[in-house]
């Protein structure tokens, strides 16, 4: 379809805004709001106006084919501020080009690029106030997609609507985060989802996630469906692991998820003279690595938490504890560059800082 969608944003601006009752020292994660949130509806065959409202509830028919058939898509990406008030997002064109990605895996439609900016800096700049400064305070940005045609049968939506929140986020420490090698579930398949940020992967994760949790461990590391040799995913992250000072992190495929905070970490290795290699990684390899004492850490990387390291982890019911290593630690190091990069502290010699303005 080659439709131009020339943007006429309206802006209904909330009456008053709910930042004062806002305690941004005791923030509870993904629960606040800010005043405002973006809105365009697509309806036959095209989006509509697109809208920025006052953040509120909406209604639907119960018949929302969102709610049966799960076509659902969204993105995580965050806004950060510097001391001088400046506001900047990190990379946001990847995010926009994964939606689209996640929406056509989804049969949904893809939603236009102009649109999307003009909405996102025009929604951070009405909530400029909620996006606070300092290293560790960035502002949540949650676009989404749904089906909203009213019609319970199984089959694409003839409506959708595109959607973007916001909620303040504060780095807290989350404790130290053990891991279960997946043995029995799986993530994602060849030929499936799972390189989409598709709603539907979350809700399959959960169930497995809390029978690790009634072992004792935070999060499950995904391994191929096929074989369960291979190491995908943590959690909701992509995973990397230090043998001795050589960073390896599987290759993106549809069964992972092609996150930002991974390839800008590739490549932030890459700057700093840390060999990365990536490619296949096999249980074993880190098994009979953790035994000879060369491996050395094992991350998390997503835009939520940045870099999440792992303390150990249970593999055929024997637990296998990293070596604390500390400052001088790739994750600590890799996590600070990162850090500076998006706080506007440090130069952005890839051009990942695009400014709101
Ligand atoms: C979102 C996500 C990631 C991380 O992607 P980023 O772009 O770095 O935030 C990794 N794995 C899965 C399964 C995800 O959904």
């Amino acid at each position: 379809m080659s439709n131009i969608y020339t943007s006429n944003l309206h802006i209904e601006k909330a009456a008053t805004s709910k930042i004062n009752d806002v305690d941004f020292n005791n923030l509870p994660f993904g629960r606040i709001f800010t005043d405002h949130m973006f809105i365009c509806d697509y309806v036959d065959g095209s989006w509509q106006q697109p809208k920025i409202v006052p953040y509120q509830a909406m209604s639907m028919e119960p018949s929302a084919r969102v709610f049966h058939y799960g076509q659902a898509v969204f993105e995580g990406m965050k806004a950060y501020k510097d001391d001088h008030g400046d506001v900047f997002l990190f990379r946001p064109e990847e995010n926009f080009n994964r939606i689209n990605k996640s929406c056509a895996r989804l049969a949904m439609p893809e939603f236009p690029k102009d649109y999307f900016f003009e909405g996102l800096t025009t929604l951070l700049q009405l909530d400029n106030a909620w996006v606070q400064p300092g290293v560790g305070n960035s502002l949540y940005v949650r676009p989404f997609a749904i089906a909203i045609d009213s019609a319970i049968a199984a089959a694409p939506s003839n409506d959708y609507r595109f959607m973007i929140i916001c909620a303040p986020a504060k780095a807290y420490y989350k404790g130290t985060v053990k891991v279960l090698i997946a043995e029995e579930f799986s993530r994602s398949a060849n030929g499936g989802v799972g390189y989409a940020k598709a709603a539907g992967n979350y809700a399959a994760q959960f169930y497995p996630t809390n029978l690790a949790q009634q072992k004792g461990y935070q999060q499950v590391i995904w391994t191929d469906a096929d074989t369960h040799t291979l190491l995908e995913e943590a959690g909701t992250m992509n995973v990397f692991f230090r043998i001795n000072d050589t960073l390896i992190t599987a290759p993106t495929s549809d069964r992972i998820l092609d996150g930002v905070t991974r390839k800008s970490l590739i490549q932030l290795a890459k700057d700093n003279d840390i060999t990365c290699e990536v490619r296949p990684i096999k249980v074993n390899e880190i098994v009979e690595a953790s035994k000879n004492g060369s491996l050395k850490e094992i991350f998390g990387a997503g835009t939520a938490a940045v870099i999440s390291p792992i303390e150990g982890f249970e593999y055929k019911d024997t637990y296998y504890e990293l070596p604390e290593i500390g400052a001088h630690s790739y994750s600590s190091v890799l996590k600070k560059k990162m850090l500076n990069i998006q706080h506007n502290l440090a130069e952005d010699k890839h051009n990942w800082r695009y400014q709101v303005k």
